[in-house]
């Protein structure tokens, strides 16, 4: 921790904020202050962006190789630094050391993968319809960028979309949580350690996120907004940018139906089921919302369920053989002991944990529901907690339109062993990817991304790049 940057990191440099204000980061595991990092205002954000505006001609001619190459040197100063790294997340946001640890290494792999992805801007060259006239295309950097990131995934959603932006000729302002400013800052320390040019990557933590972020979207320079948050704070940013017409990528909130048929293995449903509701305690996008079980299995599915999540062990994230880290404050805590406590008054059946832990910190035990009834709050609320909750159905037609039934459509899991129906159901499901017998999607060479209220574009894959180019067209007569 005394080795981590938590000043602002602006042209290169790191500063304090204009008006020397500090904000407190948090330790969800004990509540208390870990330390102060640089609170930016208005007037920082702009040096910010001032800083980004300048770079940008220069970095958009760098050789793509030389962009490459800065990101592979990042990605293998941050495999180096995996325990550095995961300690400092842990201590920010919660999650177990071995989690940490794994995102450490996923948010790494986006800086290998767009390493490799910076050299292979491709282009094109064509005779049009009349004979005559050639067209060339060429793709180039969209400019100036604004990153806006969560909590929940600290240094993983920053590389999703600083990788692809460095290997496109980008430069950022990024904008991390305010909760977990500190994996960001230390991010940007080595990405200039890697050699990355001043002003390309700009670092503005905040508090005052709204004051901070409206003036950049409207102001017209800055020409991209990627953006990974709620679907309400997505909107509103939506909205913000409609006056300079600024180019966005929105990954937002889910709401996952997790279905298990009668012809599914409740080994692999078991697993997936852990999987897709525990990883991040369960505080993830992709978080299974809404297990749908078949009337036949449910039973044996729930009681299987409700023996692995009842082994978990919970505690600060820090200790050995701990599985279950704190949520990431009381607020998201309480916000999880409403919903539950809503499900049971609706019917809902505890098969183990709901109950708050006393003690410091913002602990919640894994839970399982079952008999959930389709009208509670945690059907069209995403819990961002460790509780599965369980409905039943009983054909095939009515999973698909009740998982559909939503107004989120970034992930969806189905466990079945016929490939008839797996691939059927899978192709009718309203979602940007779907989990088949497995409960984890996320991979940097696969786009990332969901349909109707989950968002807007993907990131990662092969078209994570798409993101930050925009073509340029040449026309050319030949005589
Ligand atoms: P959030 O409240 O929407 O905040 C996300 C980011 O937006 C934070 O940095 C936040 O800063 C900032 N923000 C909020 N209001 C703003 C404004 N008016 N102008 C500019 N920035 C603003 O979401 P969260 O609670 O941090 O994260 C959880 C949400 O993210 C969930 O809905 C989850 O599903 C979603 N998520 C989606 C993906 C995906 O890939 N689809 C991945 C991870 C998480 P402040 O906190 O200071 O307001």
């Amino acid at each position: 921790m005394t080795d981590t940057p938590t000043q602002l990191f602006i042209g290169g440099a790191w500063v304090d904020a204009a008006d020397g204000a500090t904000m407190a980061v948090d330790d969800p595991a004990t509540g208390e202050i870990l330390c102060h990092v640089a609170d930016a205002g208005p007037k920082d954000a702009q040096r910010a962006e001032d800083a980004a505006v300048a770079a940008q001609e220069k970095w958009a001619r760098t050789a793509p190789r030389a962009r490459s190459e800065i990101l592979r040197r990042a990605y293998e100063i941050i495999v180096e630094r995996t325990d550095e790294l995961a300690h400092l997340m842990t201590a920010e946001m919660g999650k177990p050391l071995a989690e940490a640890r794994g995102e450490v290494a996923y948010a790494a792999e986006f800086f290998r993968w767009f390493s490799e992805e910076a050299v292979r801007i491709d282009g094109g060259h064509g005779t049009l319809p009349d004979g005559r006239n050639r067209m060339l295309l060429s793709r180039r950097p969209v400019g100036p960028c604004l990153l806006i990131t969560p909590w929940n995934f600290p240094l993983a959603m920053g590389t999703r979309k600083i990788g692809p932006a460095i290997a496109a000729g980008c430069t950022m302002v990024l904008k991390p949580a305010p909760q977990t400013p500190l994996s960001s800052l230390a991010l940007a320390a080595i990405l200039k350690e890697a050699g990355l040019p001043d002003g390309v990557l700009n670092v503005v933590t905040t508090s005052r996120a709204g004051e901070v972020c409206e003036p950049l979207l409207r102001g017209g320079r800055i020409r991209k907004l990627s953006f990974t948050g709620s679907t309400g704070v997505g909107r509103l940013l939506l909205a913000q940018s409609a006056d300079a017409v600024v180019r966005t990528s929105m990954e937002l909130g889910g709401n996952a139906p997790f279905i298990v048929f009668e012809d599914a293995d409740l080994d692999k449903a078991v697993d997936g089921a852990m999987v897709a509701k525990m990883r991040n305690m369960g505080e993830a996008c992709t978080a299974a919302n809404r297990f749908f079980v078949h009337t036949s299995v449910v039973e044996e599915f729930g009681r299987r369920l409700a023996e692995r999540m009842g082994a978990l062990i919970v505690g600060p994230g820090t200790r050995d053989g701990v599985d279950v880290g704190p949520l990431i404050d009381r607020n998201g805590r309480g916000k999880v002991e409403e919903l539950v406590a809503d499900a049971v008054e609706r019917g809902a059946r505890v098969l183990v944990g709901g109950r708050t832990p006393e003690g410091p910190g913002s602990f919640y035990p894994p839970t399982v529901l079952t008999g959930v009834d389709s009208g509670s709050r945690l059907m069209d609320t995403e819990i961002f907690g460790p509780v599965a909750a369980i409905l039943t159905f009983d054909d095939e037609d009515e999973v698909v339109r009740r998982a559909n039934d939503t107004p989120w459509g970034l992930v969806g899991y189905v466990f079945t062993e016929g490939l008839d129906r797996a691939l059927r159901v899978s192709e009718r499901l309203e979602v940007g990817m779907v989990g088949l017998n497995t409960g984890l999607v996320s991979n940097p060479a696969a786009p990332f991304g969901g349909v109707k209220q989950s968002g807007l574009g993907r990131e990662g894959g092969r078209v994570g790049i798409d993101e930050f180019l925009e073509y340029q067209y040449l026309a050319v007569p030949v005589g």
